[in-house]
């Protein structure tokens, strides 16, 4: 793997980096106080903005309109989003990286202005009775001979998305006699059957929302079909693999912001006469902190690295999966750390170490909980070779 970033990588991160710094972090406390929420007119202009500064879709491809990132390119950016707290990042307009497989008029439709910023999509996998397990989704979608439409049935939890959310794509199970095939369909929320049931809060205060639905006899297009049948675990894994790098990297994020917080506090705070970064049992946890962040930084950057030169894709998985179970284990354990360095203030809403302390316990849940992925990577261990696991 080769460490060296190119002057344009570099400089990719540093306007990623201008762009938290200068408009999304003096934002934070406003979103905390807000209950995740701000005013209409300041998340307009926070969109404008990161249009302008060149960040908007950066995952998807050009030939969609997307800024064509490589993967190790978005690490580089969103090693920087992870340095803002309450998922302020997500007000920068994108899209799912499954709507590359969209046709050209759910591009028009769906993906070209969730780019601009107008709409606004959610992935709606998981559902009460399905989590870990994606083989047990109950949602059904069966075809209605006479029109050729399908009717989609099921409920969905956690539909993460702002509140200005107007689709989701829905993983559901197509049910053709005996074959069951699980597909994904694009579907609108004012598509009659629809139904948000309830609207939940969470130990974090993000600017998402995570809502449950049902959906009931919903009636879409086959045109609304994304991908085709039965091509859903495919689509929902490629997703979930480059996700687990973007978490790797903003819990990386999170950490150097932790720590530089920490470290600067800690060397100007006195007690005892002494300033407490004199004190081992302040210093010596930043120390355990800044080895796992590099190390988190590392294992992400080389998951991009392999993603990004065509390595075996179950490599990839397996090293995606040790970047986010690393990262966000450890991301979590230095919140708590650089917390405790505050003192009092620590526990106060206003520090970033508060806020982040709630908000990284996700980041072992989301996308695969810690458990998932270390079943994943001990299958890797056995089918692929400890060597190209670990080496
Ligand atoms: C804030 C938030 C936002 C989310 N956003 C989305 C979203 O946008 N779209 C979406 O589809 N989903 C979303 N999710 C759902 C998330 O992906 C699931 O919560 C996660 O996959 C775990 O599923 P579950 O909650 O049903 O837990 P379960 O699968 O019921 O697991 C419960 C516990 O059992 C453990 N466990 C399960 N199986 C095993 C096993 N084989 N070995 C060892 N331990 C096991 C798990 O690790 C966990 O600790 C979100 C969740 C949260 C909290």
């Amino acid at each position: 793997m080769d460490l060296a970033l190119t002057p344009a990588q570099v400089t990719l991160r540093d306007r990623a980096r201008a762009f938290v710094v200068d408009v999304l972090q003096p934002l934070e406390i406003e979103l905390e106080r807000g209950g995740g929420r701000l005013p209409s007119e300041t998340a307009s202009d926070v969109r404008r903005a990161a249009i302008e500064a060149g960040l908007a879709g950066g995952e998807l491809p050009r030939e969609v309109g997307g800024r064509g990132w490589s993967v190790l390119e978005q690490v580089l950016v969103h090693e920087q989003y992870g340095q803002v707290t309450g998922g302020l990042w997500s007000f920068i307009p994108g899209a799912y990286d499954v709507l590359r497989h969209a046709d050209a008029e759910q591009r028009r439709r769906y993906l070209e202005p969730s780019l601009r910023g107008e709409r606004f999509g959610a992935y709606a996998v998981t559902e009460p009775g399905a989590g870990s397990d994606a083989r047990t989704l109950a949602t059904t979608a069966v075809r209605d001979a006479s029109s050729g439409d399908w009717l989609i049935n099921g409920e969905k939890w956690f539909v993460t998305g702002s509140a200005n959310t107007d689709f989701m794509i829905v993983q559901a199970t197509v049910v053709e006699g005996e074959e069951r095939r699980p597909t994904l369909f694009l579907v609108d929320y004012d598509t009659p059957g629809v139904r948000m049931t309830a609207d939940p809060d969470y130990m974090h205060t993000y600017a998402d929302r995570h809502p449950q639905f049902v959906l009931e006899d919903v009636r879409v297009p086959d045109s609304a079909r994304l991908g085709d049948v039965g091509a859903a675990d495919d689509l929902t894994n490629e997703w979930f693999v480059t996700e687990r790098i973007h978490i790797g990297a903003r819990c990386f994020g999170a950490m150097e912001r932790l720590i530089a917080l920490a470290v600067e506090w800690a060397t100007g705070r006195v007690q005892f006469g002494e300033r407490i970064f004199d004190f081992q049992g302040v210093s010596f946890p930043l120390a355990n902190s800044a080895a796992d962040a590099s190390a988190a930084r590392l294992l992400t950057r080389e998951a991009a690295w392999l993603a990004d030169s065509g390595a075996d894709r179950k490599v990839v998985h397996a090293k995606a999966s040790l970047a986010k179970l690393f990262a966000s284990e450890a991301a979590f354990i230095c919140a708590d750390r650089v917390l405790q360095v505050f003192g009092g203030r620590g526990y106060m809403r206003d520090n970033p170490a508060e806020r982040y302390l709630r908000e990284l316990r996700v980041d072992r849940i989301w996308e695969g909980t810690s458990e998932i992925q270390r079943l994943i990577i001990a299958r890797s261990l056995e089918r692929r070779g400890v060597g190209r696991v670990v080496g």
